[in-house]
């Protein structure tokens, strides 16, 4: 029996490969043009970076384990922790505001299924030390940004506030998650046994009713009806960052007060971005505002960001038949004959130094056999050199693409290929 990989990871061949780099690159751009600068952190954290405030959902996902030397250790289940512990211990030197992004891989022992994984890769933006009103809206022109980047038209964008609910459920913090956790995975079953724990079960209809709303700002008015007493800043704060959104050229946002996220440290707005073109799992991003330095033991700053599914966009793109672009091989040396060989390798020498991609005959086929494998490689150009092109020093390219051949100088074909490339 072979070796399956792991239930909920993903093996990626060179295609799926390229077009991952692709999407990352175009977020990478998107990101740097925007002045966001990239950082790292680990994969492997202390368990306690995460079990401090990430909340009951992820806590109980958690790929943890002791190593070697019995510390308690596990795989991020996300970037946001990491980069505020990094903020704390170094970061905070920086002049602020602080903006920067992380791409990588995060895992979460969840049930598998179409667009849901247990290893998967996230693309991560943060702003920390910025007010709230401008730093939301700059990461949520970022996050449309990125998305139309990538040629993805189709897009619902859901933005809410926490901070209404926390300010309105005056609990202790662990009992709030737990209230937060059950709204946000819309389990009312769970959330009746939890209100009713906490002797809150008149709570239950009207909060139901509350993260129902859905809509333009009249749904303020239900909101403040629903739960009479919750604090209207929310609301005010939403109008402005609505408005500030529209200066940015974002127009079509939709209030959401159902929108909840299952991370205990989101403190003011939150938002999703879907894709209606998906199935069950259509969330392609989410994100907020949130106050984890200080739950970490740092002095409050504001901080606000957003983390992209890298395989939601990928899934979101195919959906809507966006072309992606990826990066082909250039050209395939086919030295035809002994003679030929060492200027083969010369050639190809010569290409690759140049900047151009080349690859050459490692399996010492005939020159039919070589032209199927470049074919089938996606190459553009054969290379073919013959006892005549060596004797007129020229190489004759054939363009893959068209089949047009022809007898040129080495350096017009580097020429050819370097003006032809695509946009990696
Ligand atoms: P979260 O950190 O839960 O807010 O997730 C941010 C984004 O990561 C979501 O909007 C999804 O696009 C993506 N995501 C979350 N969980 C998974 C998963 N299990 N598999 C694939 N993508 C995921």
């Amino acid at each position: 029996m072979p070796i399956e990989p792991p239930r909920g990871t993903n093996d990626h061949g060179p295609d799926a490969m390229a077009r991952r780099r692709a999407v990352e690159g175009i977020l990478r751009e998107t990101a740097q043009r925007f002045g966001f600068r990239e950082i790292g952190t680990p994969t492997l954290e202390s368990l306690e970076l995460f079990t401090a405030k990430s909340g009951p959902g992820i806590v109980k996902e958690l790929y943890a384990f002791k190593d070697k030397g019995g510390r308690d250790v596990a795989l991020r289940p996300e970037f946001t922790a990491s980069i505020v512990r990094f903020y704390l211990s170094e970061l905070r030197n920086l002049p602020k505001p602080i903006k920067v992004y992380s791409v990588g891989n995060v895992f979460r022992y969840e049930e598998p299924q179409k667009g849901r994984y247990r290893e998967f890769t996230q693309f991560n933006a943060e702003i920390i030390g910025a007010p709230a009103l401008p730093g939301d809206a700059e990461v949520i022109a970022l996050a449309l940004e990125c998305l139309r980047a990538v040629g993805i038209k189709e897009v619902q964008v859901r933005i809410g506030h926490i901070g209404l609910l926390r300010s309105y459920l005056r609990l202790a913090p662990e009992d709030q998650g737990k209230v937060l956790h059950w709204l946000d995975k819309r389990n009312f079953t769970a959330l009746r046994e939890e209100l009713r724990r906490l002797e809150l079960q008149d709570l239950e209809d009207p909060l139901r009713r509350f993260v129902e709303l859905k809509g333009g700002v009249e749904i303020f008015t239900k909101a403040a009806e629903a739960l009479p007493g919750v604090r209207p800043q929310g609301f005010e704060y939403l109008r402005s960052l609505a408005a500030r959104l529209r200066d940015y050229g974002v127009e079509n946002v939709t209030f959401d007060l159902g929108v909840v996220r299952g991370l205990d440290y989101y403190t003011g707005m939150v938002f999703e971005v879907d894709s209606p073109n998906l199935g069950a799992e259509k969330q392609v991003m989410g994100g907020g505002a949130y106050n984890l330095a200080e739950t970490l033991g740092g002095d409050p700053v504001p901080q606000t960001g957003f983390a992209f599914g890298l395989d939601r966009i990928l899934m979101a793109a195919d959906a809507e038949g966006v072309k992606l672009p990826t990066s082909r091989l250039d050209c395939f040396v086919i030295p035809i004959g002994e003679p030929a060989q060492s200027r083969g390798i010369e050639v190809l020498r010569d290409l690759r130094r140049a900047g151009v991609s080349a690859d050459i005959d490692l399996a010492a086929r005939g020159p039919s056999k070589n032209l199927d494998y470049a074919n089938a490689l996606r190459a553009r150009y054969a290379v073919l050199i013959g006892e005549a092109e060596l004797n007129k020093r020229l190489v004759s390219v054939k363009d893959l693409d068209s089949g047009k051949q022809e007898e040129i100088p080495l350096e017009a074909l580097i020429e050819r290929a370097r003006g032809q490339r695509p946009r990696a």
